[in-house]
């Protein structure tokens, strides 16, 4: 299985930073979880063969590139882009986002092929496939309402947290797994942050410490997403102070064959 974390920011001279400011993970050049820097960072072959997203929850950061990836694509798409989220994240969308003063109503228009949008509902705790993987959705602890999942292609199994507080739902659903190759879990401020990582629903090193603990597949690797651009280098610094030889920090760009 090939997993991309799209770059979304850049350096003085214009090159890929490691910093994340948005959030957008390729699975195999044909699914995307969050669609923060789909229009923006995605290469050709991705926006051709992109046609499902999944959305973890409506925050900005996960979904400022959905739109315009859309729009870009809008006349030339002969099968709708489908958005995968719950019923909750696609009212927020359709309210606050496409709703003609932010951005057209996608839902309403057709270009000469048909529909250029069409929402795909899921309950949390629901299964369901986009191509050749398997989602399974799992509530977890954000500000606003958010979900993880377990994806599967059948060979690869992983965790993906999405952003998120402390939580033992999202474990349980992991730990019943018979194997997983790998979890990715959020940690999104520096431990001096914590008041603000507890008001925001976000993990810290030290809470990301307790969390992990609750792993019960002892040889997965586990990569850390989501660091906020200005506090990287602390997260990353007190990650290693951690000395958790399974605990990586995600790369962003790099095209991971897991
Ligand atoms: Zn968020």
């Amino acid at each position: 299985m090939k997993f991309q974390l799209l770059p979304s920011t850049f350096d003085e001279r214009g090159c890929v930073s490691p910093k994340q400011h948005l959030a957008c993970f390729v699975i195999d050049d044909c699914a995307a979880i969050d669609a923060g820097s789909l229009a923006t960072a995605s290469d050709s072959t991705q926006k051709k063969q992109i046609r499902d997203i999944v959305l973890t929850h409506a925050h900005l950061d996960h979904i400022a590139g959905l739109p315009l990836f859309i729009d870009d694509l809008f006349a030339c798409l002969s099968e709708p882009i489908l958005i995968h989220a719950t019923a909750e994240v696609i009212e927020i969308l359709e309210r606050d986002i496409f709703n003609w003063d932010i951005y057209p109503r996608f839902s309403e228009l057709t270009n000469e092929f048909g529909a250029a949008l069409e929402y795909r509902p899921f309950e949390i705790g629901e299964e369901f496939s986009i191509k050749h993987l398997r989602f399974k959705s799992v509530s977890v602890n954000h500000k606003v309402p958010s979900v993880g999942f377990v994806v599967s292609d059948g060979k690869t199994t992983f965790a993906f947290s999405g952003d998120t507080a402390e939580t033992n739902d999202f474990w349980k659903v992991v730990n019943d797994e018979e194997k997983m190759d790998a979890v990715l879990i959020e940690c999104a401020f520096p431990n001096e942050l914590d008041d603000l990582a507890e008001i925001s629903h976000h993990l810290t090193p030290k809470t990301l410490k307790k969390e992990i603990a609750k792993l019960r597949h002892a040889s997965s690797p586990i990569y850390v997403i989501n660091l906020k651009p200005m506090y990287r280098e602390e997260i990353v610094k007190q990650i290693g102070e951690l000395e958790n030889e399974k605990l990586l920090i995600l790369d962003v760009g790099r095209i991971y064959d897991w």
